[in-house]
């Protein structure tokens, strides 16, 4: 391609709403345009890009036995009624964008494919002679994201490869996790990126498993916890580890005192001079299940630790059954506003016990009248704690479970690991953060859709069975960016040279030139023929900026027509190291040719 003929502006400086390198880069550099919020036109150079991807994905997924399909965008409100997701993916705060067609029918436009594809295997397998099967697709998924932002990190439309799969039984689709796993890892690998697999968490789905694949970067949304010994890494959000030791307490008798202005932990701790890890903890939250039910919530924990949401919504998911619901809408720690619409008096905030009375909540059909009164497995071990009196200005020392306070039935864990923690599988090794960026997440659904829609095969014994289901995706356009995220520099984008939109640019530093341009265009053409995806630069612009805007869309090899033409070689610059050679112009594509081999082989 010749940049006189292509569509390609560069802005000098950075755009104004865009807060993360690669972000900037990509607007910077004419890859992407905003349309609207969380919205972009993929450029001609991004659209390459992204093909690269795509087919690096594809290739990884065929060659796993899985078929490459494409299912509709739109999809009919029914399937998703059938699942039990139209309501959380539509109200509140669902991210799924709904409509109605002129027939007044409701539809959505696909966040992802569960409901399409269990439809599918619903009315296609009938026997386990059929199974496993795995179908993927490549397309634009729509979600109305709460924060759209960072360009293509987390859009409003992007592009996903998904795929599911369909089994007999949990030992087939564990199967297919292992080689999606591999699968996952080799297409990383193969796009020239650092990353980490991490275990993640599940929601409240279930099933025995999912793993993340993080990208690594400063800019990462994500918080990965990992060992050095390579042995452990999970997601923030799932992270296990052993809490440090708790200090032995100094209370052997069991009083209330005075503690006045003490509603933190801290301030307790300093005014009866304790450790934070001699104090029980009481934490509440206020939910909303899906049939409208507000629940609320105590979580007793050790003072020193805090509370990890996402267990905690998991947890709570689980009870959901208990208070006629399905699913959880909403969970927060409610403030002063929020608490106003269920307690009947006004709270001893700060000096709250593990018993705190019932009777603060107001007497409603849509207030669950009691609290639901959790215990972090923290808590349990303490004997002699400090904990609230409930009532404002005391606490209690010196108390025990059983004894002043009655256990709490439902013992959990849901404590959040945090960097320094020791790690379970070896105490000596203490867990280490790190930021990343999810570009991909497999997932063992288990049975929830098959069973949820009716979605069965008969088996060998002829029994009617449901299919064991696993889904996995990968973020097209997120792990594109994620590329940049990772590799840049001052001047612009470094592309990794599997993933980058064209291989080598040839530029001509003066077009008036007749035998630079003569040059140029007999490499052009030769590189081009050999299969050496490359742009010939024949602007009529000044030398500096041809480098300049080379060096900002990131194109791994620069060759330059310049002084070294008398000598009949060509300069030849790599972006990544900005080593520069000179090299015989006949020898130009041999040479290339090499070097990207050599740059886009997997290193396993
Ligand atoms: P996140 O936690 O970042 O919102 P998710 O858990 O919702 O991601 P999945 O539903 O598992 O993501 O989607 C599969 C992949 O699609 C993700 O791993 C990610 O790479 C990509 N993805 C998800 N949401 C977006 C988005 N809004 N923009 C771009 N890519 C996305
Ligand atoms: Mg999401």
């Amino acid at each position: 391609m010749r940049l006189s003929q292509m569509l390609f502006v560069t802005l000098r400086d950075d755009p104004a709403d865009a807060e993360i390198p690669s972000h900037k880069l990509l607007l910077r550099a004419g890859y992407i345009r905003r349309i609207g919020s969380g919205i972009y036109a993929y450029l001609p150079l991004m659209w390459r890009v992204l093909q690269k991807v795509s087919q690096i994905v594809r290739e990884e997924m065929n060659a796993t036995g899985a078929q490459e399909c494409l299912l509709p965008q739109l999809q009919p409100a029914d399937l998703w009624k059938e699942s039990g997701r139209w309501d959380t993916y539509t109200k509140a705060e669902g991210i799924m964008f709904s409509l109605i067609d002129r027939r007044e029918q409701q539809l959505g436009l696909g966040p992802t494919h569960e409901e399409v594809i269990t439809a599918i295997a619903r009315d296609m397998i009938r026997s386990y002679r059929q199974l496993p099967l795995h179908l993927y697709q490549i397309q634009t998924k729509f979600r109305d994201e709460i924060r759209p932002r960072f360009g293509l990190m987390r859009g409003r439309e992007f592009i996903m490869k998904d795929g599911y799969s369909f089994h007999t039984d949990e030992a087939s689709l564990k199967e297919t996790y292992q080689d999606m796993y591999k699968a996952y890892s080799n297409m990383l690998r193969r796009s020239g990126l650092a990353f980490r697999a991490v275990e993640a968490d599940s929601g409240a789905i279930g099933g025995s498993g999912s793993t993340e694949f993080m990208v690594l970067a400063e800019a990462g949304e994500d918080e990965v916890l990992f060992t050095e010994d390579g042995k452990y890494a999970a997601n923030v959000e799932k992270a296990v580890s052993l809490p440090v030791n708790a200090e032995p307490s100094r209370f052997t008798t069991y009083e209330k005192r005075d503690t006045p202005r003490s509603e933190t932990i801290e301030k307790v701790c300093q005014f009866l001079n304790c450790s934070s890890t001699q104090v029980v903890k009481n934490v509440l939250y206020q939910t909303v299940y899906d049939n409208g039910m507000t629940v609320l919530v105590l979580v007793s924990i050790r003072g020193d630790q805090e509370v990890n949401e996402v267990k905690l919504q998991n947890e709570l998911t689980k009870l959901a059954s208990n208070y006629g619901a399905k699913t959880i809408i909403s969970l927060s720690v409610p403030n002063a506003e929020a608490q106003q619409t269920w307690t009947a008096k006004s709270l001893p905030l700060g000096y709250i016990a593990p018993d705190i009375a019932d009777d603060y909540i107001t007497k409603n059909k849509q207030i669950h009248p009691q609290f639901v009164r959790l215990v972090d497995q923290t808590a349990v071990d303490l004997k002699n704690f400090v904990t609230g009196a409930n009532e404002t200005g005391y606490h209690v020392v010196g108390a025990n479970w059983n004894e002043q306070f009655q256990l709490p039935h439902t013992i959990v864990d849901i404590r959040k690991a945090r960097p320094g923690d020791r790690a379970i599988h070896n105490p000596e090794q203490t867990l280490q953060s790190a930021r990343g960026i999810e570009a991909g997440h497999i997932f063992q659904l288990g049975t929830k859709y098959s069973q949820a829609m009716g979605a069965t095969y008969t088996s060998e014994q002829g029994e009617e069975k449901p299919l064991f289901m696993g889904c996995f995706g990968v973020g097209v356009s997120r792990l594109a960016q994620a590329a940049v995220e990772q590799s840049y520099d001052k001047d612009g984008i470094i592309w990794p040279v599997a993933i980058a939109p064209y291989h080598a640019i040839v530029t001509i530093p003066n077009i008036n030139d007749a035998q630079q341009v003569a040059i140029a265009q007999k490499l052009y053409a030769e590189l081009n023929q050999a299969g050496i995806e490359t742009l010939l630069d024949d602007r009529d612009e000044r030398a500096g900026v041809k480098f300049k805007d080379a060096d900002l869309i990131g194109i791994p090899y620069r060759i330059v027509t310049g002084r070294a033409i008398a000598n009949g070689k060509v300069e030849v610059v790599e972006r990544a190291t900005r080593k520069s050679q000179e090299i015989v112009i006949d020898e130009v594509t041999t040479t290339l040719k090499q070097w990207i081999t050599s740059a886009t082989e997997v290193k396993n």
